[in-house]
């Protein structure tokens, strides 16, 4: 490759447009059910590159509109727990009756190849992930209000009633919990929350300890090239 050429593919790479870093993050994203969390990760999604997502295993059954390996692997208890013993889950819990579980292939295998993976989980599962991976970012979206939830859970009609009552009951309790978490996003307005929520996102690839590889590129061809003899 001539010189010219190989400056070329050098800066192209410098500034190559996935924030490329060695390992990528994991950003973990928690709400009460209701929050309207779903409708939030599905628009960053669409929007960020290089961000994966992790489809989670539960043992709840599936809503009018979910599609099984998209919102969810929808599996019987005794799949869910022999996958329990197999260890194959980075974390799970037992959330509002039903089991949920992150599969740790997947999380795994996105973060080796440099890809920041984004996980939904309650905050059961967000406290065994910080504990596990140390520089996870954690996000806690909080609904603007109690009597928006109420109406959002109530508006979606999905729900069997006595387990609309059991959620809007933990809803008071897992609020509580936003003090563990790095950021907080007030879901009051789709559109300034997905901001808000790429923007932490964004913030959190600039951080100088991520950027070690892209600026060890830079930084090379600042060296003085050999003269030629
Ligand atoms: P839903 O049944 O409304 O989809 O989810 C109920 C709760 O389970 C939500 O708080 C959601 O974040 C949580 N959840 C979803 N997937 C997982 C998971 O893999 N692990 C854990 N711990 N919680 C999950």
């Amino acid at each position: 490759m001539s010189s010219e050429a190989n400056t070329k593919a050098q800066s192209e790479e410098a500034v190559a447009p996935f924030e490329k870093s060695a390992r990528g993050r994991l950003i973990v994203v928690s709400s009460p059910s209701g929050g309207g969390k779903g409708t939030l990760i599905r628009r960053v999604l669409q929007e960020m590159p290089n961000l994966g997502y992790s489809v989670s295993y539960t043992t709840r059954r599936e809503r009018l509109g979910e599609v099984d390996g998209r919102d969810y692997f929808f599996v019987s208890p005794e799949t869910f727990k022999a996958m329990e013993r197999r260890g194959e889950f980075l974390e799970w819990a037992n959330v509002h009756g039903k089991l949920y579980g992150t599969a740790r292939a997947q999380v795994e295998q996105e973060l080796a190849g440099g890809r920041d993976i984004l996980i939904e989980v309650d905050v059961q599962g967000a406290r065994s992930v910080r504990r596990l991976i140390l520089d996870a970012v954690s996000i806690f979206i909080l609904p603007p209000s109690f009597d928006v939830l109420c109406a959002r859970l109530t508006a979606r009609g999905s729900e069997h009633p006595d387990d609309l009552t059991l959620r809007l009951s933990n809803a008071r309790s897992e609020v509580e919990h936003y003090r563990e978490f790095d950021y907080v996003v007030i879901n009051d307005d789709l559109e300034r929350a997905a901001g808000q929520l790429a923007a932490i996102i964004h913030a959190e690839r600039a951080r100088r300890e991520r950027q070690e590889y892209l600026a060890s590129r830079v930084l090379a061809t600042f060296q003085p090239t050999e003269p030629s003899t």
